[in-house]
Formats: structure tokens, C-alpha cells, sequence
């Protein structure tokens, strides 16, 4: 396939996919099996709106692969969840709970549509019947949602009490609960804090000291806000942070909890007290140690990849590099950590909710975030190691998709699938 920018985002995924089926010379047959995805539903939702009007708008959930145990994966609402966007993010989740080695396989939902012209209770009715739409495909041994983008542990206690309705009270149905419904203490936090246990490693192996890095984050969202206020408590500078509406800019370091009041009360970073306004695109090519970005897909492309001065890259977010981008960014000797290692750290505490869940006990918040620091950072030493031990894996994502591909297809292989 020809790289270029327009591939679509399951393009993209399959293109590095074919580089670790290269790498791990597998057999026309597993290609054909994980090249495409198992089911794809799409559902109509019509949203009752609160003056009685009705608004037509489309779900999916996408089962890429389920060798290795359950479907899994967050549900996101925004316009570009289309059915292209969700399978090349179920192929992901496929790739990044092997890679982390949690048993599960992968899938994603997602709902087109703009979250923000819904009110609460739009969005409640909403999420209520693309719950009943999909339920016949879910289930705590079948697919378990989480939230992603503009999803949280609101509507994932709506699509639990929804299925409850019909299957009775089935508290593993979803992950990424509130506490108080059987939620993991240390999920919310979960994505944000792996992607600075990754950076601690990726800065040591680039020879630069982490206390004082400095730091651009793009998105402020749950894995951006979280990300750079543990990166903060953990003595990194960070120094650019951004949301939908623009970025800011403080070269000597932000104050993060002050940044995250001033967006509490504002709705947004900017404005925040002692920062120069910059833009999200001048954020990505900031003089800076370790560029995150956390916010949507897409963002890093042949149009700026050259411009990137970071010496490390951490993909918080799912899909931020294009495929041209990220032979760009190799070719400059920038250290992309992808985002099927950088951002596991959600799926891993939504596989210790499960758990919990399955064994009806809770663990502390220490005990959740040891397990998870043991885990990212065994998985990111793998990837290290497979990267400099095969020299066929030029970059940190081609050791990562070569080793997660492998673990599925011995699954498969087991089952007798392929
Ligand atoms: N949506 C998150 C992701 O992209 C978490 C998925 C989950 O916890 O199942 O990894």
C-alpha cells in the first residue's frame, strides 16, 4: 500500500500491522483472519430531544478479534466516529491488550455525533437505547465496554443499569465504573498514569533526566489532565498544555493544579493565569523534551512531522501519527513510544475492575497503581528489548505490533481458528 496521509485510519493500522506480519512471517491465512474484523454493528439511534423533537444519529460497535478472551473497548461520541474510525480502533484494542497481556481481545463503539449539543438528559436517553441496540452482543464474558473520548463513569452507570434492566444486575458488564458501582479506585487516572510510567522509561533510554523534562501536552481532557498533573507531582516541567479552544504556554513550567481550576471555572486551559496563548498546532512543535499528544487522532502528519522538536513522542491518545509521519519522525531519530503501549494503562486497570468485579473484593488505591507501574513498564522494557534484539523492528511501534501480533496469532493457532 502506498503511505500517504489519506489513508483512512484502518488503513493506517493495517499498514503497520503488515510490517509486524513481515516481521513475524506469518502465514496468508493469520493475515487474512486479523486483517479484518469479526463483527460489525451499526445501529440507528433516534435521541428524543428535551422539546420533544426527534434527532437521528448512528452507533457502532466493532469486534476486531477475540482469540486471546472478551471483546474490549472504550465507546466514544464524537462526529469523526464513523465505522472506519471505530474498526481501526478496535484493531488497536486487539494489539493493546496483548501487548500489555491482559485476556482479552478488542472492539470499540463509538456513537457519530457531537456530544456537546446534547443536555444531560439527552445524552442519557441516548446512551440508554444504543445500549439496548448492542446489548445482544455484550456481556461480562462476551464484550465489555469502557469509556473513551467524551464518555466517562456517568454513562458507563447508565449503560449498567440499562443492561441491567433487561440480563438483571451484571456489575463486570462495563469498566470504568464510579466507586460507588463497583468501579477500580485508580481508573479514572489510569491511562494518564501509564503514559508517564512509559515516559520515565523512554527518557531514560534516551540518556535525559526526567526530573526537569520538559513536557507539551496536547489535550485536556481525562488522559491529558491526568497525565500532566502526575507528570508535575513527578518533577517534569511541564511547559504547554491545550483543549479544543487553544493552548498555553509557560516556558519556566505550568502550575498544573492552577491550570486545572482555571478550566474547571472557565471551560477551558486558556487564559489560565501567567501563560502565553499558543495554538494546538504550535504546540505540537514546541522546543521541548517529550511531546504527549492526548487528544484526537490524525494530529501528526507529512505536513508537520519535520517540524517536531521533541526528542520523545508518547501517543496518549489512539492514532496520532500517520503512517508518513511516523517514518518522519524515525528518519529524525525522534523516539515514538505508540500508542497501543503509551495508552494501555487504561485497559490494564479496566481488566483489574473486572477482576475485582468477577471476585466481589476491592483493592486499594496502592494496590492498583503498583500493579499497574509493574505491568506498563514490563511491557515497555519487552518492546525495548524486542526492538534492539530483531533488527528487522526499526521503531518502538513496529517491536510493539510485532510482539502483540504474534501472542494473538498463537491464540488463534490454539483455538484452531486459523
Ligand atoms: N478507551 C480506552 C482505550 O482506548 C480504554 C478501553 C478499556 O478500558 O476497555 O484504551
Amino acid at each position: 500500500m502506498e503511505l500517504s496521509d489519506d489513508m483512512t485510519p484502518f488503513e493506517a493500522v493495517n499498514y503497520f500491522f503488515d510490517r509486524a506480519a513481515n516481521i513475524d512471517r506469518l502465514s496468508d491465512n493469520a493475515c487474512g483472519v486479523l486483517s479484518g474484523t469479526y463483527r460489525e454493528l451499526r445501529v440507528q439511534v433516534p435521541v428524543r430531544r428535551d422539546d420533544g423533537s426527534v434527532t437521528v444519529v448512528y452507533g457502532y460497535r466493532v469486534q476486531h478479534n477475540g482469540a486471546r478472551g472478551p471483546y474490549k473497548g472504550g465507546i466514544r461520541y464524537h462526529p469523526t466516529a464513523d465505522i472506519e474510525e471505530v474498526r481501526a480502533l478496535a484493531s488497536l484494542m486487539t494489539w493493546k491488550t496483548a501487548l500489555v497481556g491482559v485476556p482479552f481481545g478488542g472492539a470499540k463503539g463509538g456513537i457519530q455525533v457531537d456530544p456537546s449539543q446534547l443536555s444531560k438528559a439527552e445524552l442519557e436517553r441516548m446512551t440508554r437505547r444504543y445500549t439496548d441496540q448492542i446489548s445482544h452482543i455484550i456481556g461480562p464474558s462476551r464484550d465489555i465496554p469502557a469509556p473513551d473520548m467524551n464518555t466517562n463513569a456517568q454513562t458507563m452507570s447508565w449503560i449498567l443499569d440499562q443492561y441491567g434492566r433487561k440480563y438483571g444486575h451484571t456489575t463486570s458488564i462495563v469498566t470504568g465504573k464510579p466507586v460507588a458501582l463497583g468501579g477500580s479506585y485508580g481508573r479514572d487516572a489510569a491511562t494518564g498514569r501509564g503514559c508517564v510510567f512509559v515516559m520515565d522509561e523512554a527518557l531514560q533510554d534516551v540518556g535525559i533526566d526526567p526530573d526537569g523534562a520538559t513536557v507539551a501536552i496536547q489535550g485536556f481532557g481525562n488522559v491529558g489532565s491526568w497525565a500532566a498533573r502526575l507528570a508535575a507531582d513527578a518533577g517534569y516541567r511541564v511547559i504547554a498544555v491545550s483543549d479544543v479552544e487553544g493552548g498555553i504556554h509557560a516556558p519556566g513550567g505550568l502550575d498544573v493544579p492552577a491550570v486545572m481550576s482555571h478550566a474547571r471555572e472557565s471551560g477551558s486551559v486558556v487564559g489560565a493565569p501567567g501563560t502565553e496563548p499558543i495554538s494546538n498546532h504550535e504546540l505540537l512543535e514546541l522546543e521541548c523534551d517529550v511531546l504527549m499528544p492526548a487528544a484526537l487522532g490524525e494530529v501528526i502528519t507529512s505536513t508537520n512531522a519535520d517540524r517536531v522538536r521533541a526528542r520523545v513522542v508518547i501517543e496518549a491518545a489512539n492514532h496520532p501519527v500517520t503512517p508518513v509521519a511516523d517514518q518522519i519522525l524515525a528518519d529524525n531519530q525522534v523516539l515514538v513510544v505508540p500508542d497501543i503501549l503509551a495508552n494501555a494503562g487504561g485497559v490494564t486497570v479496566s481488566y483489574f475492575e473486572w477482576v475485582q468485579n468477577n471476585q466481589e473484593i476491592a483493592w486499594d488505591e496502592a494496590d492498583v497503581n503498583s500493579r499497574l507501574e509493574n505491568r506498563m513498564r514490563k511491557a515497555y522494557q519487552e518492546c525495548r528489548d524486542f526492538m534492539t534484539t530483531y533488527d528487522e523492528a526499526r521503531t518502538m511501534r513496529e517491536a510493539a505490533f510485532a510482539l502483540a501480533v504474534s501472542r494473538v496469532v498463537e491464540a488463534a493457532e490454539l483455538r484452531g481458528y486459523l
